[in-house]
């Protein structure tokens, strides 16, 4: 096993930055940690390929919600995708009719997608995964317009799709965090809750349509959930979720604060503003748009570099060094 995959896996409980590393909570074994590592693409490193791309088996279909559907992918390639270096996000590749044409590597452990390829692959969170039981869980929203929401629609025991890399960062430890999400966000949203520390203070404002669209979070007792119900309203103009976050009254020292937002671009953008106007230190923020009105992810992922597609279809991760507390520090203050 090279160095930087053996130290990512002993590092599974400290990637949080801070000196009390954030635990799983009692009775979420099997929503084992996501491990905090970053991708530096821009330095010299070694771009681990190995187990990638995989072709990733359909095991099961089940609805969390009437708007967020759950695949389950499980088998061999799911263990081979799990054995890298563990990160939140998973690069999806859909088929373009019944057999799945996964792209291969060109130089320097770089995809070289074929005409067409590039435009099938799209951002997911790993929403929970099990590397003793190999199987990953990714919850999709069904938005009904999209490669991959359709695709989901459709999903049955036994279709296949590639996981051909991933990436993605997750909040530091703060003393209050706040975390604001549209449907698309909650799976991460979720997935953070269940690491944060019992004594985590903090709020996390969710907008979906309606309460048939909430569903059960597991989260500590001082983090207040409110979820938004759109009510119909389009989502991609609703203003509930930035009201919402412009209107929170956030705790005096802004350096114990941080903030991650993860919806659609127009929340980012204005709560972005909001946030820097306020005085949160840019270091405290993870602000991401997880999908752009009327556009593919695959129409705008080169333009906005940042948890998504183009070269970072892979995990790369400098050798010997898996991520610790400081180094994810620096990471997002972009000093990597
Ligand atoms: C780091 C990261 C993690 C993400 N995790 C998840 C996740 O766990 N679950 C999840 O469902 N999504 C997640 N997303 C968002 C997802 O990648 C986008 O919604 C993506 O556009 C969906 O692909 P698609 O093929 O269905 O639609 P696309 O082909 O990309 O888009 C087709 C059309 O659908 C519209 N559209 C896209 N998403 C939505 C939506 N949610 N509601 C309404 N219209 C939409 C687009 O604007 C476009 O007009 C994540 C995004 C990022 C960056």
């Amino acid at each position: 096993m090279p160095d930087a995959k053996r130290n990512a896996d002993h590092n599974d409980n400290d990637a949080h930055a801070g000196s009390d590393p954030h635990k799983p909570r009692e009775g979420r074994e099997r929503h084992e940690k996501h491990e905090r590592h970053e991708r530096h693409e821009h330095h010299e490193h070694s771009i681990d390929t190995e187990g990638l791309p995989a072709a990733i088996v359909v095991e099961k279909v089940s609805d969390v919600t009437r708007s967020m559907r759950r695949i389950r992918f499980a088998g061999p390639a799911v263990a081979g995708y799990l054995s890298r270096p563990r990160v939140p996000n998973v690069k999806l590749f859909f088929p373009d009719g019944p057999v799945l044409d996964l792209p291969k590597f060109g130089e320097r452990g770089r995809y070289a997608y074929a005409p067409g390829q590039r435009e099938r692959v799209r951002t997911y969170t790993v929403r929970a995964y099990s590397v003793e039981e190999s199987w990953m869980d990714v919850d999709f929203v069904r938005h009904g317009a999209g490669l991959a929401s359709s695709w989901a629609e459709s999903a049955r025991p036994g279709d296949v799709v590639g996981a051909v890399g991933g990436g993605g960062r997750l909040p530091r430890a703060c003393d209050w965090i706040l975390l604001m999400a549209d449907d698309t966000g909650v799976p991460a949203l979720a997935a953070i809750l269940e690491t944060l520390p019992e004594e985590q203070r903090g709020v996390a404002l969710i907008e979906v349509d309606a309460e048939a669209d909430e569903q059960p979070l597991a989260c500590p007792p001082g983090v207040a959930v409110r979820w938004l119900h759109r009510q119909g309203a389009d989502p991609a103009a609703s203003p509930l979720l930035t009201e919402a976050g412009k209107a929170l009254e956030l705790p005096p020292d802004l350096n114990g604060v941080f903030a991650w937002v993860s919806a659609e671009s127009h929340v980012v953008r204005d709560m972005r503003k909001d946030l820097r106007d306020r005085g949160v230190p840019r270091q405290n923020q993870l602000i991401i748009g997880y999908w752009h009105a009327g556009r593919a992810e695959s129409e705008y992922s080169a333009e906005s570099n940042h948890d998504r597609v183009t070269d970072e279809s892979m995990i790369a991760i400098p050798e010997a060094s898996a991520l610790t507390a400081d180094s994810l520090g620096r990471a997002m203050r972009g000093a990597d």
